[in-house]
Formats: C-alpha cells, structure tokens, sequence
C-alpha cells in the first residue's frame, strides 16, 4: 500500500519595522540611495562603539504583538548573536535569544487571505489560526552584490530594526502558507508598523518544511528554505519542495537537514548548505544593553496605537451590517475605503447596498478619472442619500448611475440633481395603471401569453410601460400592476 505523506511548515518572516533612524544608531533608514551613504561606525561595526536602542522600533514591536495576541512580558533583553559573516564586520548581530519582546499569538487564516484559485477548499473557510512562537526585534545585515570577479556590500540597510516573527510548525500546505503571509502582511502595514514592500526586501521569509506519513504524530526532518521574497513564490517553492521530500521518502531515502536556495525562474530548490549540527551562536547578553522594561511605558504607548484587525473588522461588516463576505473582506483591506464606507453607512438602512455601489460605480468612476479615494468629489453621506433614494423608490437603478455621474462630476447632492433634471421615478400607482392600462390594449398576444404563465411576456410589458414613461416608471411596481390588471381586473379580459 501507498503511504499518505502530509506537509509540516514553520515559517520565520523577517520584517523591517517602520522608523526614521536604525535600530542602535542614528542614521537614517532609507532605500535606494547610493551604497552606504546612510552610514556610521555603529552601524560600520567598528570596534568599540556603543549602541543606543530605538525607542519607536520597540515600541512597534509591542503593538504588532499586541495586535497578534502575543503574550507581553514585563522584561526582555538583548542578546549577541555570534558568527562569521561577512556583511556583519562586529561577527556578532544584536538580536534577542531567551527574553523576546512577545511570545504566542497567532495569525488567524481568512478566506480571502488564500490565492484565488484556493479559495473556494474547506481549508480556505476553515478560519484556521497559525499560532506562533515568538517575535524578536533584531538589527538587518548588509547587503552583498557579487559581480563577476568582485563583490561589493553595502551597509545601508545594515542596522535596519528587523522583527523575526516565527511560527509553530502548524502551517499543513503551501496555500496556508501563502495565506499567513498575506494575511500578516495585511495586518504589518494597516498598523502602520511596517511598509512590508516585498519588493524592496522589507518582508523576507525562511520556509522550514518537512513531511511525514499522514497521521504520524513526530515531524519528519525538515529542511529551510532561506530568503523568499514573494508571497507567491513561497507557495511554489513550498509545492516543489514537498513534491521533491514525497518522492526521496517514498522511494525508501532519507531527508538531510539542510538549507536549500529556491530558483523561481528554473522552479526548483537546491542545496545551499547543509547544516550538520544546530549553530552555536553562543548567545549572551549584550553588555553594552540594559535589559527593557516594558511596563515603563512602552506597553502603555503600544496599547494605545491598537488599531481593528482587518479579519475583525470584515465580520463586522458582514455580521452587523449585512455585507457579503467578499465585499466585507475588500473594504476591510483599505483603511481609506473602510473609513469611507463607515461615513456612508453610518445610520443607513442599507449599508448593502451602499458598500455595493462603492464597490463598483464609485471605485470604477476614480479609476477611470485616474482619482485616489481622497480626492473623491463624491462625499460619503452624499453616497448614502444616493443609496436612499433608490431604496425609498424614488429612483430606479438606471437613473441612480446618471445621477451618480453627475454627482461624481460636480459633486452635487443627489437630491438635487434629480430635482434638476426631472427624473423622479413615478411610483404614482394611478399613474402607472393609467399607462397599464394603455399597454394592455395595444398588445393582445402578449397579454394572453402572460396569462399562459410566460413570464418574457410580462418583461416585455414592463418594458413597453417603461418606454411610455420614458424611463420614470418604478419598473418594480409597473410589474406588479401589469400582473395583477391581467389576472383580476375585468376590464382586461
Ligand atoms: P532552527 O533551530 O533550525 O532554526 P527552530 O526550532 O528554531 O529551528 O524552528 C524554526 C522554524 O522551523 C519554526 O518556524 C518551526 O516551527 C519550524 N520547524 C521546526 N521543526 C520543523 C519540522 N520538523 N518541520 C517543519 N517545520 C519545522
Ligand atoms: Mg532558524
Ligand atoms: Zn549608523
């Protein structure tokens, strides 16, 4: 029989936190400028010099583990982290070992969090969270460029804060995985803690993975793969790297712990070091560091930053106001569109419908005018009234989009505009029957066919109401006189 291997994955994402200065010195953090102008013998790893910690890059820190639901302890501390690289000249890295800002926590995994073509799987809906093992605050490297013959480095980014965030191994598919990553990323950058730019390296991350026969309680041995710097490329390389660990256990081989590099343009992982014991970095305190307390403000400072988690604030709008699951999830993920739609919906009766007209008419109306949302000419109690007139039968949905237009074009109130122009739908039931009336004589066959239960026949009186009213007829209620003149009222028959 065929054994079922499952996937075991961890992953250690590597953040750059947002702060003017860097982590233990005064230069200024800063991408793109020419190779280390953004320097100091601090952050050179000259001998001798002393770090200083930063305030605000700790103090983000707390509040992404706030946010995560991390456990806060009242003291941590600094540890040297020690080894030989070349793009660290001290041979040690400030980083954090047995005392870490935040502990547990977790990542809770959201449909929409998933790649598209996952979304509809159970595990997409599952509402799984990913818990993790810590965050850390540590300072980033400096980057290294190997030309042909030479290679250059470049300090810039060194001393950049970098939190660790790293996760119990209870991610079970590449789909997970990428749906952590864009959940976490979502949550880094509405708090404002991080731009997490992947692009510019601001979000790495080391893929640990493993597999093991399913139901088998032991991990499998596992092996990392080291700097991703792609959400959907994690996912690749992750697929290829389970598919290659199946086949060498399947076939009877073992798997060696080892680093592996992955090559996103050939789709494979290969060896890049094989690590033949755990590293001793030999760990100690950081003399030149005083251990932190949290509890002097910081905490405080921390707390006060909270914002609502995107996931949060997407039920939320699906729970309390009855938007669709999707259109929650897509408003939730823009700050700037979620404070929009709460003005508009606020004491609204169909926040619905309002989140349904911003979703398309409006944020395809600034795409098209090339507008950001604060440049709206729409304001959002104007949306809402909109909304209202269309709920409240005054306009049908055809002349909503015109006067819509016109609002976005001279950001008059929608009231207004229908006034102006005439267009108030005619809800007057004397009215419509009177035109009833007039389409039912002119259109036996029809007429019989409504009575022989086809209900095209009945579209096209509607119609032919619609265009004697030209297009003022509430079409909902022309309906329903139509219907009810063929079935009861004598005078048709
Ligand atoms: P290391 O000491 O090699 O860095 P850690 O125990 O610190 O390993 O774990 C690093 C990451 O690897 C964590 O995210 C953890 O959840 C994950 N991990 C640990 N063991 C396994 C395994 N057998 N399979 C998959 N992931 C694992
Ligand atoms: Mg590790
Ligand atoms: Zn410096």
């Amino acid at each position: 029989m065929k054994t079922d291997y499952e996937p075991v994955i961890g992953l250690e994402v590597h953040c750059q936190v947002r702060t003017r200065s860097k982590m233990f010195c005064g230069c200024r953090t800063g991408f793109g400028e020419s190779p280390n102008a953004l320097t100091c013998p601090v952050c050179l790893g000259h001998p001798g010099v002393l770090p200083v910690p930063n305030r605000e890059a700790i103090v983000r820190t707390i509040q992404t583990g706030l946010l995560l639901g991390c456990q806060i302890d009242e003291y941590c501390k600094f540890d040297r982290k020690n080894y030989f690289y070349p793009d660290m000249p001290k041979n040690y890295q400030i980083s954090q070992y047995d005392m870490p800002l935040c502990r547990g926590g977790g990542v809770t995994l959201d449909r929409f969090s998933f790649p598209k073509d996952a979304q509809d799987s159970p595990e997409a809906s599952a509402r799984k969270r990913v818990h993790l093992t810590r965050i850390h605050l540590e300072e980033d490297v400096a980057k290294s460029t190997h030309f042909d013959t030479t290679s250059g480095i470049d300090f810039n980014r060194a001393g950049t804060p970098l939190m660790e965030i790293v996760t119990e191994a209870d991610i079970a598919s590449p789909e997970e995985a990428f749906a952590f990553l864009t959940a976490l990323r979502l949550i880094l950058v509405q708090a404002g803690v991080s731009d997490a730019d992947m692009e510019k390296g601001q979000l790495r991350c080391d893929c640990n993975v493993s597999v093991r026969p399913r139901g088998q309680k032991a991990f499998g041995t596992k092996c990392e793969i080291k700097n991703m710097n792609s959400i959907s490329g994690v996912r690749r390389a992750l697929a290829y790297e389970i598919a290659r660990q199946i086949e060498v256990v399947s076939a009877g081989g073992r798997i060696t712990q080892e680093t592996r590099r992955w090559d996103d343009d050939i789709g494979q992982t290969s060896t890049m070091r094989s690590k033949e014991e755990a590293h001793d970095y030999r760990y100690f305190p950081d003399p030149d560091l005083m251990p932190i307390r949290t509890t002097d403000g910081l905490l405080e400072e921390a707390r006060a930053r909270l914002i609502e988690l995107p996931g949060a604030r997407a039920d939320r709008y699906t729970r309390d106001l009855g938007v669709t699951e999707y259109d929650a999830s897509v408003l939730a993920s823009d700050p700037h569109l979620a404070r929009f739609f709460e003005a508009a919906a606020s004491g609204a009766s169909n926040p619905k419908g309002i989140a349904n007209f911003l979703l398309n008419d409006l944020l395809s109306a600034l795409a098209s005018s090339e507008k950001a949302l604060s440049e709206c000419p729409v304001q959002p109690a104007d949306l809402r009234e909109l909304v209202g007139l269309i709920d409240a039968g005054r306009i049908n949905s055809k002349q909503a989009k015109e006067v819509f237009r016109e609002m976005f074009e001279t950001g008059a109130a929608p009231a207004a505009i229908v006034r102006a122009k005439g267009l108030e739908q005619v809800s007057d039931t004397g009215a419509i029957e009177a035109l009833a009336r007039q389409v039912i004589g002119a259109h036996p066959g029809p007429v019989q066919d409504v009575r022989d239960g086809k209900a095209s026949a009945l579209n096209f009186l509607t119609g032919q109401v619609m265009k004697l009213s030209k297009g003022k007829a509430n079409p909902k209620l022309a309906s329903e006189i139509i219907a009810r003149m063929i079935k009861g009222d004598p005078l048709v028959r």
